[in-house]
């Protein structure tokens, strides 16, 4: 039995100060019921805590660039990893096993170190996102439009569920940071006393910024009458929860943005096609008793409906219960324990009350008590794993509606895929689904069954099966959050998910200013010519802007018959004068891969520099043939700039340069355009961010 510490005091950390309250509600352990933490935020003064957010969190959050901050969250996820046995201890007392506490500690800094790499692979080093392409709104090309992301001015309200008390946080919290907006995160009262755990190392590492995390341990008290425009709230927790709080009339009359992660009826297809000896048999008997046990039960993803084939349910039943009856039961710090005990005895309160409310439509069919191996069966949350059996899936209401928030899960039979695409949606709305099947037709006819009606979508099989990461794992770049029932939202979604915490204004202007506002080039706006060749200058020294316009090269007969020769590409187009002449251009006509290698022998300067190497090209089009005797010129334009981090065991500093091409013909037709990555030398480090362009706050 692990040995309780004192009796805790969370305290939330508010204004820059830690703040506990006198009193207030008890916590007990889940396993043996001791009293274990006294949460409450009673004094915290909610409308200082909000504007202390905007003020200083907010307003040293803008001044850094999204590398900067995404460096400050990879810093803060290796300072918390040398930390994280600390949290392990704590969650024990949660009910939680070794292997449930991995995902909430592990994964949950891992996600903030997947955001880290995300921003700094994916978002430019600015304080502001350029969003899409350009759109050209005038003939002349001198009135274009872009879209922008910058952070909203607020505050993120974060209302987190109990049972993910740590990656619940860090999920929200970085792309929050990532965004540029300071984070107030309120987690369930139940398991605050190890948020707040975390939080302590978090402020103590000095890495975030003042006012970029509050945490308030216990009630939110008037919180949500504080919010105002530019403030969000991302909501984890019940639907029944989240069904209060989008309709706060604060909220509403200020238009705060309000994102749920609710429950939901998740559920899992084992395939038509699928025979009890198929690898993917034991596959789906394997996942839905992991579901049911992982976390107790208690993960918003986990199976909550398992769809099988009507001839199917005997075979798969006494399968699960073979599963069923390998998982050992009792104090989560035991080593030979798989499942813990729920959260509380509320909580169990609450899972057999809805127990009893699906009895009227299931029948049990995998139950009964299980020796415990340490725990408290008076006083620890326990219950057993329980299997349902529903046999008119179609016609009942409970196992479409009602979540018990535990280790239990409802059979329903079906006798078609699409009765069984059908039934999901049932649930209104879910986080996830799976379809186990190594049928490619069955796959589709269930996935786009489901699609309409689910958030992400699991296909596990045998190709699959030793990578897969599971049917209830959130994911980082992936979505998490549902429509319908599950919320509406969704949290996670990698780069999507940090589009929550900032507005997209469109910005309508001339080609320059806009290229000034965003410091990339775009067609139309201004170059800057110099006697010094753009391949000469360092990754400091170039300039977006910076552009180089070519002599000019007459495309000659012998040019497209030795490429030909060269590469071996004799398509008619350029090499048969008959077949050329009936084809679309009526004439031969260069390789279009001649062109761009005539491009770059006309913008390159051979001699070694600052130019290491070519690291790619993209946005390629052909826009107008070129025929023998065309005569080509290219200009060669600085677009954007990227620095490159060193990486370990790198000793010489780089940056990417983005340089937009345009090969043009005597008639100053546009022949070909893209653009080409260099990787260019930079001469001095450190992570200074570009100046902001003026008025930029
Ligand atoms: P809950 O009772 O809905 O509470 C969720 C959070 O909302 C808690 O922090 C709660 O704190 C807070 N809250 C409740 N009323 C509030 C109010 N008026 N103002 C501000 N905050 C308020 O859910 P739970 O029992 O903690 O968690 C279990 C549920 O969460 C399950 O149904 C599960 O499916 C769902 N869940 C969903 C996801 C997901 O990602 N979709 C993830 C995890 C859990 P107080 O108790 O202090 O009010």
């Amino acid at each position: 039995m692990t040995t309780l510490p004192h009796l805790l005091r969370p305290a939330s950390y508010v204004y820059g100060t830690w703040h506990t309250a006198p009193d207030g509600p008890t916590v007990l352990d889940a396993a043996y019921g001791r009293p274990l933490a006294i949460v409450s935020s009673e004094g915290v003064d909610f409308a200082r805590a909000t504007d202390h957010a905007r003020r200083v969190g907010a307003s040293a959050l803008r001044r850094l660039t999204f590398h900067a901050r995404a460096r400050l969250l990879k810093a803060l996820g290796l300072y918390l990893l040398e930390r994280k046995e600390a949290y392990y201890a704590l969650s024990t007392l949660t009910g939680a096993t070794k292997r449930d506490s991995w995902v909430d500690i592990e994964g949950g800094i891992g996600t903030l170190l997947g955001y880290a790499s995300m921003a700094r692979r994916d978002l430019p080093d600015e304080r502001f996102w350029p969003d899409g392409k350009v759109e050209r709104l005038g003939k002349e090309g001198t009135f274009v439009a872009r879209h922008l992301l910058v952070p909203r001015e607020g505050v993120a309200v974060q209302i987190n569920a109990y049972n993910f008390p740590v990656w619940g946080m860090l999920e929200k919290l970085a792309p929050a940071f990532i965004a540029g907006m300071p984070s107030l995160v309120k987690p369930a009262p139940q398991t605050a006393y190890l948020t707040e755990r975390v939080v302590q190392d978090i402020i103590a590492s000095g890495l975030l910024p003042e006012g970029t995390l509050q945490l308030v341990s216990g009630e939110a008290g008037d919180l949500l009458d504080h919010l105002s425009e530019q403030d969000t709230v991302a909501f984890t927790g019940s639907a029944a929860t989240a069904r209060r709080l989008r309709v706060h009339p604060n909220l509403v009359a200020r238009s705060v943005p309000f994102n749920a992660e609710a429950d939901s009826l998740n559920a899992s297809v084992l395939g038509l096609s699928v025979r009890p000896g198929d690898p993917e048999f034991a596959l789906f008997v394997r996942e839905v008793a992991r579901e049911m046990t992982g976390k107790a039960g208690q993960k918003c993803t986990a199976i909550r409906r398992a769809m099988v084939p009507r001839g199917r349910v005997q075979e798969v039943t006494e399968a699960l219960r073979r599963e069923l009856s390998k998982v050992t039961v009792g104090d989560p710090a035991r080593d030979d324990v798989r499942m813990g005990a729920l959260v509380s005895l509320e909580q169990r309160e609450r899972v057999q009350e809805t127990l009893e409310r699906l009895r009227s439509e299931t029948e049990v069919v995998v139950g009964g008590d299980r020796e415990l191996l340490g725990g408290d069966r008076e006083r620890g949350a326990f219950l057993d794993p329980t299997v349902l059996y529903c046999d008119s899936p179609l016609t009942a209401t409970g196992p479409h509606e009602l979540e018990a928030f535990g280790p239990v899960v409802t059979l329903l039979p079906y006798d078609s895929l699409d009765e069984a695409a059908h039934l999901t949606r049932l649930g209104r709305g879910s986080l996830v689904g799976s379809v186990v099947s190594h049928d490619r037709a069955e796959i589709a006819e269930l996935v786009f069954g489901m699609a309409s009606s689910h958030g992400r979508i699991l296909v596990l099989n045998r190709a699959d099966a030793a990578e897969n990461t599971g049917h209830g794992s959130p994911l980082p770049g992936l979505n998490h959050g549902g429509p319908g029932r599950a919320g509406g939202g969704s949290e996670l979604g990698g780069l999507s998910a940090v589009r929550h915490y900032m507005n997209r204004v469109a910005v309508q202007a001339d080609p320059g200013t806009l290229a000034m506002l965003t410091r990339e080039y775009l067609p139309g706006a201004e170059v800057h010519e110099d006697v010094i060749h753009p391949f000469r200058k360092t990754f400091d020294e170039i300039r977006v802007g910076d552009s180089l316009l070519t002599h000019r090269r007459t495309v000659t007969e012998a040019d497209i018959v030795n490429f030909a020769g060269l590469t071996g590409d004799h398509f008619y187009a350029h090499v048969d004068e008959i077949g050329a002449r009936e084809g679309i251009f009526g004439k031969r006509v260069a390789h279009g891969y001649f062109l761009i290698s005539a491009a770059a022998g006309m913008f390159v300067s051979p001699a070694p520099g600052p130019v290491l190497a070519n690291y790619g090209l993209e946005n390629l089009r052909f826009v107008e043939p070129v025929g023998i005797g065309d005569t080509i010129r290219t200009r060669l334009t600085c677009k954007r700039r990227i620095r490159k981090e060193l990486r370990s065991g790198e000793t010489r500093p780089t940056g990417v340069v983005e340089w937009h091409v345009d090969i043009s013909n005597q008639r100053e037709q546009l022949v070909a355009t893209y653009d080409i990555l260099t990787l260019v030398e930079r001469a001095r480090d450190g992570f200074d961010p570009p100046a902001p362009p003026t008025g930029e706050r």
